[in-house]
């Protein structure tokens, strides 16, 4: 999965009739046993067993065809930046939308671009052509898919807000372009959760900022604000959890509930709830998907039961066979342990403001 890691593609080594198809489809594009452990920004998971990097849109088209005409399951994955794997890794092909894919094209104010890109590097282009409107998403790791899929964005922002339309491939493998208003982009939410389509490009209208140099210094500063607030250093996938509004109009946004809860630099195996924001989880040492998700659950819970608020994941779980769930609910379904003091770290201290 080219960007992040660069594995030797798999072409002639004869491991199946899937294989060869793909491979003739995508010639050098088809990857065995990838270590998602490697390539997910938490550096968390097994091997993902086949793995397709399509290099245009023809070749998604003719792969989603393929995929569809014999009935295989499949996952979609960006860069993987808001995904939690398995332990077990991946038995399903996944599909992956690089940088093979990452045309870029500007037209005065609009722009086209293709969903390999790589968001901070879109942001960076767009700064070159002094257009303004997506500095909030120069930060952001990921592919430009992903972000669109996930409406991702800062600030409280969306990237949803500046899209002309998308274009899609279907579970068929046709073309198919959605208006922004047929999106439904919602906060952190679009149509293409859970659709099974891939997004392949999209058209953008931004406005002429007065020149690249005050695009640029925008983002700088929005570049140099996230160092101060965000771990860096150890591998995670960003926030958690979403803001639930009635929460946060309450008692604030997720990391501030759950570091007053006293959750903060909470540890679990290899996992911790980070002790610089506590809406981050960080792999500090060799962690476990299920590490992960108990950290999850006991923050939702221990949240839950003293502002009564439930919060939602934003980042997803990908079982090993490729359904992809916000993470909550994988965790819920585990066995949490019943008192946060059984876990490493926990300093549960009465705290004003929030039921005990
Ligand atoms: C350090 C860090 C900071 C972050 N900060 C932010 C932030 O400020 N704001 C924010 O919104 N997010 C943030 N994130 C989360 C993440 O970067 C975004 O959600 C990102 O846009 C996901 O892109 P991706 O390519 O990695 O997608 P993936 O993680 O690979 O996939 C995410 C979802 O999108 C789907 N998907 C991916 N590509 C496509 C495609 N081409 N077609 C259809 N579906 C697709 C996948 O199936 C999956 O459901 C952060 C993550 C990290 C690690």
């Amino acid at each position: 999965m080219e960007g992040i890691m660069k594995p030797e593609p798999v072409a002639g080594e004869g491991s199946g009739e899937l294989q060869r198809d793909l491979e003739a489809l995508v010639p050098g594009g088809v990857y065995r046993d990838v270590p998602l452990s490697r390539v997910s920004r938490w550096r968390v998971g097994g091997p993902a067993r086949l793995v397709v990097a399509p290099g245009t849109i023809s070749q998604v088209q003719r792969v989603m065809a393929y995929v569809s005409s014999r009935g295989l399951p499949y996952v979609v994955l960006g860069s993987s930046t808001n995904l939690l794997f398995a332990d077990e890794g991946l038995e399903v092909l996944a599909i992956h939308i690089g940088a093979r894919l990452g045309g870029f094209r500007v037209e005065g104010a609009r722009v086209w671009s293709e969903a390999g890109i790589w968001v901070p590097a879109f942001a960076r282009q767009l700064a070159r052509a002094g257009l303004s409107g997506a500095e909030h998403t120069c930060g952001i790791p990921g592919t430009l898919g992903g972000l669109i899929c996930m409406n991702g964005g800062s600030q409280r922002k969306g990237i949803g807000d500046r899209v002309i339309d998308v274009t899609s491939v279907t579970k068929t493998g046709e073309k198919r372009v959605r208006t922004r208003e047929e999106c439904g982009f919602q906060y952190r939410r679009s149509i293409f959760q859970g659709l099974g389509e891939i997004i392949v490009g999209a058209r953008f209208r931004f406005v002429a900022g007065p020149s690249p140099s005050s695009v640029r210094k925008e983002m700088l500063t929005i570049l140099g604000e996230r160092r101060r607030k965000f771990p860096r250093k150890v591998p995670n996938c960003g926030s958690v959890f979403v803001s639930n509004p009635a929460m946060y109009a309450q008692y604030g946004p997720p990391g501030a509930v759950i570091e007053r809860c006293g959750l903060k630099g909470m540890r679990l195996g290899g996992a911790m709830i980070s002790p610089l924001h506590a809406n981050f989880i960080v792999n500090q040492d060799q962690a476990r998907a299920a590490d992960i998700l108990t950290l999850i659950g006991v923050a939702r819970r221990t949240v839950r039961e003293r502002t009564g608020y439930d919060m939602a994941a934003e980042v997803c779980y990908v079982s090993p066979i490729g359904e992809i769930t916000p993470a909550h609910l994988k965790a819920e379904a585990l066995c949490v342990p019943e008192s946060v003091s059984e876990v490493n770290g926990a300093d549960p201290k009465p705290v004003p403001g929030l039921n005990q």
